[in-house]
């Protein structure tokens, strides 16, 4: 029996130290993961680069995007969420406190109350708040959900990505049967919505990247984009118009970094058109026009994760096999190597679409 975690630490502006914390009391109501495997999200990233973005609370054990077993639970936890020792489980970054004003109006999302990932190492509780370590301690309103132990805890790990498209797509763009979806940016959110779009039943599927993106637009093209385009040797509006006869897109997912494109994000868009906003950025493009969004009577809407019950979805997906989703986990790397993995990540090194941190500790 381990009393000890070995865990990755971010505790400044690209500095991340593997550091050993005891393992935290287990009661009646909460329990203890052993991770498996875990992702690094564009979130960690920018927390890497800037030394913290004003949700991750440094320094903190890192790792968000959670796959591991059940090590030990508490009999009232195990009843609530009818689970036990050795179950695999994926566990979302939300701890809602189901008091704020965000949590009871079901928007739980931007409750910050507690969040896994982000916690301060110094937490009374426990330091064991991240996902890129030896074991993670399950908070009483974590939100976990039961896997298949035969699919691989990396396959798994991309819960989040394929959850956040398609509801992107379909619950928050409303894609349809026959409809036109344009993808900005094919990262793993941009494959994920690839896919939620395919399973929306889209009409017409089209990626845009740029020319260094050529292996993520193959992938897009593999997971049933019909076009893709680049933006620094194509014209992408004139593209689009091109393959819709002028129509331009129904839904437009604009899951791109670059500020640039949530303006050209409206330029894409048809008529009656539905904008989902997914950027950070904080520096409004001059070239932004806002009359396009009322003479074209558009709707835009910004998006922060998903809810519970696509998660359930995105899984069985992931489960079944329909989709060689293991194109996406470009590069793995150990819990002593998370520093390595969140770096590549954060530049973009090696054409490295997924990178997960894999706990192959004994
Ligand atoms: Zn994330
Ligand atoms: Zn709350």
């Amino acid at each position: 029996m381990s009393t000890k975690s070995k865990a990755a630490v971010l505790t400044g502006k690209e500095k991340i130290e593997i550091k050993e914390f005891p393992l935290p009391k287990i009661g009646n109501n909460d329990g203890l993961l052993r991770v498996e495997a875990c992702g690094v999200c564009g979130f960690d990233s920018e927390a890497y680069l800037f030394g913290g973005n004003g949700v991750h609370q440094l320094p903190c054990v890192i790792g968000h995007e959670i796959v591991g077993r059940v090590d030990n639970i508490g009999a009232e936890a195990s009843e609530r969420w009818s689970l036990k020792t050795g179950d695999r489980i994926v566990v979302e970054e939300y701890i809602p406190c189901g008091l704020c004003d965000a949590c009871l109006t079901g928007n739980y999302q931007q409750c910050f109350d507690l969040r896994y990932g982000s916690m301060r190492e110094d937490h009374p509780q426990t330091a064991l708040w991240g996902g890129f370590s030896e074991y993670m301690y399950l908070h009483p309103r974590s939100i976990v959900h039961k896997v298949d132990p035969n699919v691989s805890a990396e396959l798994l790990q991309l819960f989040i990505p394929i959850s956040n498209g398609i509801h992107w797509v379909q619950e928050v763009g409303k894609s349809k049967v026959g409809d036109t979806v344009v993808i900005q940016g094919p990262g793993p959110m941009g494959l994920g919505a690839v896919i939620g779009a395919k399973e929306a039943g889209a009409g017409k599927i089209i990626v845009t990247g740029l020319q260094k993106d050529e292996h993520r637009l193959q992938i897009a093209k593999d997971f049933g984009a019909d076009h893709i385009f680049t933006a620094d040797t194509q014209d992408i509006v004139n593209e689009v118009s091109e393959v819709t006869n002028g129509k331009m897109a129904d839904t437009v997912i604009n899951a791109a970094t670059a500020p640039q494109q949530f303006v050209t994000a409206l330029d894409l868009a048809g008529r009656l058109g539905t904008v989902v906003h997914s950027g950070t950025d904080y520096n409004l493009s001059p070239e932004f026009i806002s009359s396009k969004i009322t003479w074209k009577l558009l709707t835009i809407k910004g998006v922060l994760g998903r809810p519970k019950e696509t998660v359930g979805v995105a899984l069985r997906l992931i489960e079944s096999g329909k989709y060689a989703l293991w194109k996406m986990i470009t590069h793995s790397y150990s819990i002593e190597e998370a520093g390595k993995a969140v770096h590549k990540h954060a530049y973009g090194e090696d054409d490295c679409i997924h990178v997960a941190v894999v706990n192959n500790n004994k």
